[in-house]
């Protein structure tokens, strides 16, 4: 298949380097055969985010209307850790949120996906309780960014290796109409959620728990490691353990096929080219 023509309704893209800003990234994207991506705010090991240029958020709002891309998805820095025991950290944490936040408005509509973060020793209740109280500092009811807590392998420390965990933030927080979640292949089937022989019952699973409709992106991704290992180790697509067949009922399973795909495997831009190619034919229907 022409790697320029994209089944209809398919969002597929990947992360990108946002070195080059907006523009250059939407142009990348194109490149690659893809209509959305994905990008960090700022070095993944967090610090200071390049200052906003209004001339490429305009070129790029443009360029992006004409392409038919989006939504895009921004990506909080690893570093940052809203339930962190030191409250220097904390603060530290919560001041790059609000900076995000306040930053994603120049493209208003779009999507910002962090970890919820790791309580280190001080308990999930705790953890949660600190999540909560940053989700409150920083979201506005004025806000149109959707704020997504990523699906976690459950690494560690981490908060969000069970969908019970995720909703117990959802359901405490005041502004849950921009609240959403984003669903990474790796880190649900890492975390034990066996998507390889029983996709349909996670899924129920979420909507049970969480509700389908929060569901806002997915990372489609493989695994380096087997179902419940809490590792976090992204595999490219097919080389596995989720395998393309279980990758291939994710793209098209009714519940998840109209929303945005992002890759996260490990790949430079010509490995994301091969792999939007490679799952635009595993695309069944529109
Ligand atoms: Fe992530
Ligand atoms: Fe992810
Ligand atoms: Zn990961």
């Amino acid at each position: 298949m022409n790697p320029l023509s994209t089944p209809q309704n398919f969002k597929i893209g990947s992360h990108l380097s946002s070195s080059g800003g907006y523009l250059a990234m939407a142009k990348t994207a194109v490149e690659i055969g893809a209509n959305v991506f994905q990008f960090f705010t700022r070095n993944p090991r967090g610090g200071a985010a390049k200052a906003i240029n209004p001339d490429d958020i305009a070129a790029f709002l443009a360029f992006s209307k004409e392409n038919n891309i989006g939504p895009i998805l921004a990506h909080a820095p690893y570093t940052m850790n809203l339930c962190a025991a030191e409250e220097r950290i904390r603060n530290f944490a919560l001041d790059i949120f609000m900076d995000d936040l306040h930053r994603m408005e120049y493209t208003p509509g779009q999507l910002y996906n962090l970890h919820p973060g790791s309580h280190v020793g001080q308990g999930v209740e705790k953890g949660i309780e600190w999540i909560v109280k940053a989700l409150d500092t920083a979201m506005t009811k004025e806000q149109t960014t959707f704020v997504l807590l990523e699906t976690m392998a459950g690494k560690g420390t981490e908060i969000g290796r069970s969908f019970e965990e995720l909703n117990t933030i959802i359901q405490a927080a005041a502004c849950k109409e921009r609240l959403g979640v984003c669903l990474d292949t790796c880190h649900i089937h890492d975390a034990g959620y066996d998507i390889v022989n029983d996709l349909e019952g996670v899924l129920e699973e979420f909507d049970k728990v969480v509700g389908i409709d929060r569901l806002k992106a997915i990372h489609i991704n493989d695994s380096k490691n087997p179902l419940g290992s809490h590792k976090d180790r992204h595999e490219t697509i097919g080389d596995g353990h989720l395998g393309l067949d279980t990758l291939r009922k994710v793209i098209n399973h009714p519940w998840l096929k109209d929303l945005p795909f992002y890759l996260e495997t490990p790949n430079e831009l010509p490995g994301y080219a091969k792999e939007i190619a490679l799952l635009k034919t595993e695309r069944t229907g529109t």
